[in-house]
């Protein structure tokens, strides 16, 4: 790791694979950099000004402004700019939308999954309608043996998998069951119809922008189902009634996040983006499958275009590789503790130059231990 280190000391963008907190676009640094010291020229950074005062407010609706043309956001949904992390939300869904129903649906697709489904549990009875397990997590569960409930308060789900590499290519048909996903590590990957969801979540860390903050897409038509017991910072009543400004929001998080949207807009938008995301993960998969070197264990259809995770055929050589790669300038290649081996996370903004490099450095290693 300490060429890493060196390379960020010396200025240079590392070749960052990080699955969260993320790369952000080098050009939004930069931006937040010029006007670290003094914002809009106010003599005072964003961070240093109320969320209340003019300047803040128009930064955090052209944010959501912005965010609604990126995604075609419809009018009856609501967007949010929350705390407490997409774990927050797997307290604030059951809470939420509970209503008079007694039980939630969820999809079982591996580690993330079932952190929601564990969270759930204290709120509201949990049917696991459909799950991984019999192939291993390395496979979406075919959709028309999915035991779904009429009368589930929502139908929930992880559409990537950030550990496990696992991602949906499917909106899954809820029928008139609301639909819940939880995008951490997808959203803004790609357009996306909207319409199909009742809420759509994400923490900030991977494709919106600095930890901190969390994202919420909220159908119009399913506020005021909340639990008498629904802390207000979590109710999403409470938080649209106060332009998500019921606490004291994440605000330099937020105009991070507006920042991103912009170079979003810049780049092309999701269409443009998600081209380039395919590209990436097309170069790296490729690289994997090669040869017999190495190995990634998802099903083609359901690869993550976001997150890579491969070992080597010779597990021996995963902590040489990790060690080489450190070295070589290559950061955050390491596995998640539960599964170990390598990982490449390959969000919005690394740029497709660094997915490059990191395939030329798979080709010389294994010609050199292959
Ligand atoms: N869901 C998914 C899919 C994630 O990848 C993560 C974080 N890696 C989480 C939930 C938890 O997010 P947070 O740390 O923001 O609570």
């Amino acid at each position: 790791m300490s060429q890493c280190v060196n390379e960020v000391l010396l200025g240079h963008r590392a070749y960052n694979f990080s699955a969260g907190p993320a790369p952000l676009p080098r050009e939004v640094l930069e931006q937040a950099r010029d006007e670290l010291l003094s914002w809009q020229g106010l003599g005072a950074s964003v961070m240093e000004v109320s969320h209340r005062g003019r300047e803040f407010l128009h930064v955090a609706r052209e944010a959501e402004q912005d965010l609604r043309e990126l995604l075609h956001i419809p009018d009856n949904y609501h967007v949010l700019f929350l705390q407490g992390g997409a774990r927050g939300q797997f307290a604030a869904i059951p809470l939420n939308l509970k209503g008079d129903r007694d039980s939630a649906d969820y999809v079982d697709s591996g580690y993330w999954a079932q952190s929601a489904i564990k969270e759930a549990g204290r709120y509201i009875n949990v049917n696991v309608v459909a799950d991984g397990r019999a192939d291993a997590y390395c496979a979406v569960p075919a959709q028309e043996r999915w035991q779904l409930n009429q009368d589930a308060a929502y139908l929930h789900y992880t559409p990537n998998e950030t550990i496990g590499g696992l991602e949906f290519s499917f909106i899954p048909d809820s029928g008139d069951v609301p639909l819940v996903a939880d995008m951490s590590s997808n959203i803004l990957s790609g357009p996306l119809d909207v319409s199909r969801f009742g809420v759509i979540y994400a923490g900030a860390q991977k494709n919106i922008g600095p930890a901190g903050l969390t994202l919420v897409i909220v159908r119009d038509d399913l506020l005021g189902r909340g639990a008498a017991v629904c802390p207000s910072v979590l109710d999403y009543r409470q938080q649209v009634d106060h332009h998500s400004m019921y606490n004291t929001p994440p605000t330099f998080a937020w105009y991070l996040a507006g920042l991103v949207f912009k170079w979003l807009k810049k780049q092309g938008g999701l269409t443009a983006i998600r081209e380039i995301n395919a590209r990436k993960a097309a170069k790296l998969y490729g690289q994997i499958d090669s040869s017999g070197f190495y190995r990634n264990t998802v099903v083609p259809a359901w690869r993550s275009r976001m997150n890579v995770p491969f070992t080597l055929a010779q597990p021996e050589l995963d902590p040489v590789f990790l060690a080489e790669s450190a070295e070589a300038g290559f950061c955050y290649l390491q596995g998640h503790k539960a599964v170990g081996g390598m990982r490449a996370s390959l969000y919005n903004a690394v740029p497709e130059f660094h997915a490059d490099a990191l395939v030329d450095f798979m080709k010389d290693f294994e010609q050199r231990y292959g």
